[in-house]
C-alpha cells in the first residue's frame, strides 16, 4: 500500500502507485483541460506531485510542450539565474563485490584494471584538480569492504580537505558510495562530507534485482532506504538519481519523484540534488542490450518536468552527456555540471596508458576545464566554485528555507562572480580570462543591493591583489 510517510521502501515508493500514475499519465497526455490546470500550479513554484508531474511527462499537445519547456526555463532563471556550479569527480578505487549488469566495475569483469588510490596517489590526484581550479568534489568507489572500507574513505577525505596547494583548496568534497548504516553515515557526515549521492539505478523492483544480480547491492530495500539511514546519521544533504536508460523512463521518473516526496514529508527535507545520468557504453557492457536508451529529446523533456516538479532541488548533469546535450539541457534547469572529468581511478595527475582501461564509462564531453568554462561563459552563463552554504552552515532545513524564501540568490550571484574571479586569477587561459573579466563587469548590474555590491567589489579587488575565500 502507498504510504509516503512510512520507512519501508515497498510503500513509499508503491508499484501499484506508479503504475496508476502511469495510466492516468498516458489516459491524460492530451488532456487540455487538466493539463493547464497542471500548468497554472507549476506556476506557482510550489512544485508538483509525482503524478502531476508525470502527466506533463507524457503530454503529446505541441503548443503545450512548448509551455512546459519556457516554464521550466523560467524556473531556473527565477532559483538559479545563469549560474551553473562546477565540480569533479573523483574515483577512488574501483574495487566492487557487486554484480551490476551495466557497469563495468561488477565482480566477474576480469577485463578491467582493478586499482585504489594510495593516500599519497590522492594528494597528487588532488593537487592535479587543484590546478585545474576545481574546489568540489564528488568522492566515488566501488563498494568492497575488504579493499574500500568505510575507514579508507574517511581517511581519503581527511587527506583531500588538507591538501593546500598554492591557492588551490577543495572546500566541499561531496560522497557517492555504496548504501551503508546510519552509523558509517554518522563518521562521514563527523569527515565533513557535502552531499551523499546515491543512485537509486532503478525504482522497479523486479528490474532492479535481475539488474543487481549477486552483491549487497542485490537488496532493493536497503538500497532504497538509503537516504533515510543517511539522514538518521545526520547528513542533511542527499543527492537522488537514477541511470535513465536500465528501464520505462516514465516509471523512473515517478519513482524518483516519489522518493524525493517521501524525504520532504518523512524526513522534513527534500533531496539536495537529482542527478540525470543516462546509460553510456563501457568494457563488458552489452550494447545491444544497454544502447542509452532514451533520445536527446526525452532526455530534455524529462530534465524539464524535474525542474517544474521540484524547482528547488539542484539538478546534475555529468560529462556522460556531449557537449551538444548538455547545451540543450543547460537551460531547461540544470544547476550543476562536471568538467574535465576522468571516469577513470587516477587519471588526472596523469593520463592513464589505455591497456589499462579502469574507467567506468566513456566520457561524451572531453573538454579542459577552461574550454568548458569559456563555452558556459561565450554562452552567457556564470561558471560558480561556490561551495559557501555547506560552509556557513546552510544544510537541510536551513538551506531549503533559504531557497524558498529566495533570498539565495543573493549569496549565490555574488558568490558565483567572487569564486568565478578567483578561477580567473588562478587557473585561467588569457582569452578565458578576458571573457571571464567582462562577464563579471556585466554581472555586477544583477546585483540589486546597493551595499551587497559595493561590499562584491571591494571583494573584487582584494581577489585580484592576492586575498582568496570571500563569501556571502
Ligand atoms: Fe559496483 Fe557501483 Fe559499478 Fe555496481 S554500479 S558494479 S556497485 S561500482
Ligand atoms: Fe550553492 Fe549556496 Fe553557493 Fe548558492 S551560495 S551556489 S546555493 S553553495
Amino acid at each position: 500500500m502507498y504510504d509516503v510517510m512510512s520507512p519501508k521502501a515497498e510503500e513509499f515508493i508503491s508499484h501499484e502507485e506508479i503504475s496508476d500514475s502511469l495510466a492516468y499519465a498516458r489516459e491524460h497526455k492530451d488532456d487540455r483541460k487538466l493539463i493547464d490546470q497542471i500548468l497554472a500550479k507549476a506556476r506557482e513554484r510550489k512544485g508538483l506531485s509525482h503524478r502531476e508531474a508525470a502527466v506533463l511527462l507524457d503530454c503529446e499537445l505541441e503548443d503545450k510542450n512548448q509551455e512546459i519547456y519556457a516554464l521550466a526555463e523560467q524556473i531556473k532563471k527565477d532559483f538559479y539565474g545563469n549560474r551553473i556550479v562546477m565540480f569533479a569527480p573523483l574515483y577512488l578505487s574501483n574495487y566492487c563485490v557487486n554484480g551490476c549488469e551495466y557497469c563495468p566495475y561488477h565482480l566477474k569483469n576480469k577485463h578491467i584494471a582493478r586499482k585504489k588510490l594510495t593516500q599519497e596517489e590522492i594528494v597528487k590526484e588532488v593537487t592535479a584538480l587543484q590546478d585545474m581550479g576545481h574546489k568540489r568534489l564528488a568522492l566515488e568507489a566501488g563498494e568492497d569492504p575488504v579493499n574500500n572500507p568505510i575507514e579508507y574513505i574517511l581517511e581519503s577525505i581527511k587527506t583531500i580537505y588538507g591538501i593546500k596547494h598554492k591557492n588551490g583548496a577543495i572546500r566541499r568534497v561531496n560522497v557517492n558510495i555504496a548504501a551503508t548504516t546510519v552509523e558509517n553515515y554518522r563518521k562521514l557526515k563527523e569527515a565533513g562530507i557535502g552531499t551523499y549521492i546515491l543512485f537509486q539505478e532503478t525504482y522497479h523492483k523486479e528490474s532492479y534485482q535481475k539488474l543487481h544480480p549477486t552483491g549487497p547491492k542485490h537488496d532493493y530495500a536497503y538500497h532504497t532506504e538509503a537516504m533515510d539511514r543517511a539522514m538518521d546519521g545526520g547528513i542533511d544533504d542527499v543527492g537522488l538519481g537514477v541511470l535513465f536508460g536500465l528501464n520505462n523512463y516514465q516509471y523512473d521518473f515517478i519513482g524518483i519523484l516519489m522518493h524525493a516526496e517521501h524525504l520532504e514529508a518523512y524526513k522534513g527535507v527534500g533531496p539536495h540534488t537529482i542527478s540525470v545520468p543516462r546509460l553510456r557504453r563501457a568494457d563488458d557492457i552489452d550494447p545491444d542490450v544497454f544502447d542509452n536508451g532514451i533520445s536527446d529529446e526525452i532526455f530534455a523533456k524529462i530534465v524539464a518536468c524535474i525542474r517544474i516538479a521540484v524547482p528547488y532541488t539542484g539538478m546534475i548533469v555529468s560529462t556522460r552527456e556531449s557537449q551538444k546535450c548538455r547545451e540543450k539541457v543547460l537551460h531547461l534547469g540544470i544547476s550543476q555540471i562536471s568538467g574535465a572529468s576522468r571516469t577513470s581511478v587516477g587519471g588526472y595527475a596523469q593520463p592513464e596508458p589505455e591497456e589499462e582501461n579502469s574507467a567506468q564509462f566513456d566520457v561524451s564531453d572531453n573538454r579542459t576545464l577552461d574550454e568548458v568554462v569559456k563555452w558556459l561563459m561565450e554562452m552567457g552563463y556564470v561558471p560558480s566554485f561556490c561551495t559557501a552554504c555547506y560552509r556557513e552552515g546552510r544544510t537541510g532545513d536551513r538551506f531549503m528555507t533559504l531557497l524558498k524564501s529566495g533570498q539565495i540568490v543573493n549569496c549565490c550571484h555574488p558568490n558565483a562572480l567572487m569564486t568565478l574571479k578567483e578561477y580567473l586569477e588562478d587557473y585561467a587561459s588569457e582569452e578565458t580570462r578576458k571573457v571571464g573579466d567582462q562577464l563579471i563587469e556585466q554581472e555586477m548590474d544583477v546585483i540589486t543591493n546597493p551595499k551587497v555590491k559595493e561590499k562584491v567589489k571591494d571583494y573584487l579587488a582584494n581577489i585580484h591583489n592576492g586575498q582568496r575565500d570571500f563569501r556571502f
